[in-house]
């Protein structure tokens, strides 16, 4: 009989374990040890930001849902895997033996990369990528609020996630013009992206011209091309970078409220071990979602290795969204069900992009599929729709982790509609 063990958490995690557990034979057994013992739903963390949403609101105790699923829960962050003798050693000094592992462990976030950026000591920009973060950058909205000034909001050079950034962009521009006080707020987007819009992926059907047109009509000033040199306690040194690599202009942009995406990097349980990693610490999979050096390690989520879109003059990565992450997911749970089973880990994810990035009152929706070009579907809109369509889906995503399913036929039945899938059709479609 096997132990199967899943590292994090968060949305890779808990899906894992969701839908793993429905692939065990009798006798197996399934633990998830995860940092944090609570879910989070990160996509709604630019509504902490501003208060629109609380901790409370977001965030699910995985000890009772684990327990209701049978599933053992440790909350203990890992402090190493040890993959040569199938270990993972927990910050507390205890061992956990495993058969397969799966690592969900997200990123790390690499504020010490940039002097003065980041919500740590010696930095002066407020992040969003976690709730607790967005819980912190809050409270200093509100003092903020009382005596308004300029903002700088973006993602920094090397960063892989920029939706969040945009959405928090504008959900902070329309919380302001709630308040009456937008006139008193000059907001520059300050991003790595060589053009608006373009996200880490190239763009998305037009979203380089719907977003840049967000952006005139909210009156928020950019700088693409960005590479933040340091960060001071009213200041933003920024140097914008020509397209040929090299610097074209000097930016030194006052603040007095400032959200930066950091470049992420793997956890340091999964970082430095060769042939499991890359330089960046990210965990290196094949297309089954499976390290090809230890064949018993999958990974899925933020924390996997992929290479970038594109070289763009300054460093970009390209993002894991949601739904691609699940397609990961469900790769890995049936690929794991047939090394139970004495068959082949043959399933692939599609790494479909099905993306509502919320702008406070409207929102813009993307479809890519594949998530990286060229593509299949290429499709991006926008309208206040989107803006409930995105609380429409943070209350059905809970509810499904809540009730412990990861897919209902429904939602399988839509989505086949739109002819978005999870799993690659290796016979009729190849790209799924
Ligand atoms: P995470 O959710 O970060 O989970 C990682 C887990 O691993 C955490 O529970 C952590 O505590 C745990 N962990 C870390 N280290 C250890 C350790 N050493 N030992 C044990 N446990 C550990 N995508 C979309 O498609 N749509 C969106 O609207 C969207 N919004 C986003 C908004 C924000 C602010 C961010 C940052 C990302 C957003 N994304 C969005 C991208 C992506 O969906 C999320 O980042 C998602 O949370 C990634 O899931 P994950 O499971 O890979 O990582």
């Amino acid at each position: 009989m096997a132990h199967i063990v899943i590292l994090g958490g968060g949305i890779g995690g808990v899906s894992a374990a969701y839908e793993i557990k429905a692939e065990l034979r009798k006798g197996d057994t399934l633990t998830l040890i995860s940092a944090n013992p609570y879910f989070q739903f990160t996509p709604s963390n630019p509504w902490v930001g501003v208060g629109w949403r609380s901790k409370a609101d977001i965030t699910l105790d995985l000890e009772s849902l684990m327990k209701k699923r049978k599933i053992n829960f440790i909350p203990q962050a890992a402090l190493k895997v040890h993959p040569d003798h199938n270990i993972v050693e927990l910050m507390n000094g205890e061992q956990v033996q495993y058969d397969i592992l799966v690592v969900a462990t997200g990123p790390e976030l690499a504020f010490d990369e940039i002097p003065g950026l980041g919500p740590i000591e010696g930095g002066f920009t407020h992040s969003v990528c976690t709730v607790d973060h967005a819980t912190t950058a809050y409270e200093a909205w509100e003092e903020f609020c009382k005596n308004p000034g300029p903002i700088i909001v973006g993602a920094a050079q090397g960063a892989s996630c920029y939706g969040p950034a945009y959405e928090h962009a504008m959900i902070m521009d329309t919380d302001l013009r709630r308040r009456k006080i937008r006139d008193k707020v000059p907001i520059t987007f300050v991003t790595a992206e060589p053009y608006i819009g373009h996200l880490g992926l190239g763009g998305v059907g037009d979203t380089k011209g719907l977003l840049e047109s967000k952006m005139r009509h909210r009156n928020i000033k950019w700088i693409t091309n960005a590479k933040i040199d340091q960060v001071t306690q009213d200041m933003m040194h920024v140097t914008e970078v020509g397209f040929d690599g090299n610097p074209y202009r000097q930016h030194e942009v006052p603040f007095k409220y400032s959200m930066i995406l950091p470049a992420f990097r793997g956890v340091a349980a999964v970082r430095d071990i060769e042939g499991v990693s890359n330089p960046r610490g990210f965990t290196i999979v094949d297309a089954k979602q499976k390290n090809t050096k230890y064949p018993n390690i999958y990974a899925v989520g933020v924390c996997i290795a992929i290479a970038p879109l594109e070289a763009t003059p300054v460093a970009t990565g390209v993002p894991k969204t949601g739904f691609m992450i699940e397609s990961m997911v469900t790769a890995v749970a049936h690929n794991i069900g047939n090394v139970l089973r004495g068959k082949e880990p043959v399933e692939e994810g599609t790494w479909n992009a099905v993306c509502l990035a919320d702008l406070g009152d409207e929102g813009v929706v993307f479809v890519a599929r594949p998530q990286n070009p060229p593509r299949n579907v290429n499709w991006a809109a926008d309208g206040k729709w989107v803006h409930y369509a995105k609380i429409a889906f943070e209350k059905y995503f809970l509810r499904k982790m809540k009730k412990g399913t990861t897919e209902p036929f429904y939602e399988k039945a839509i989505m086949n509609m739109i002819k978005v899938r999870k799993l690659k059709d290796k016979i009729n479609n190849p790209l799924g």
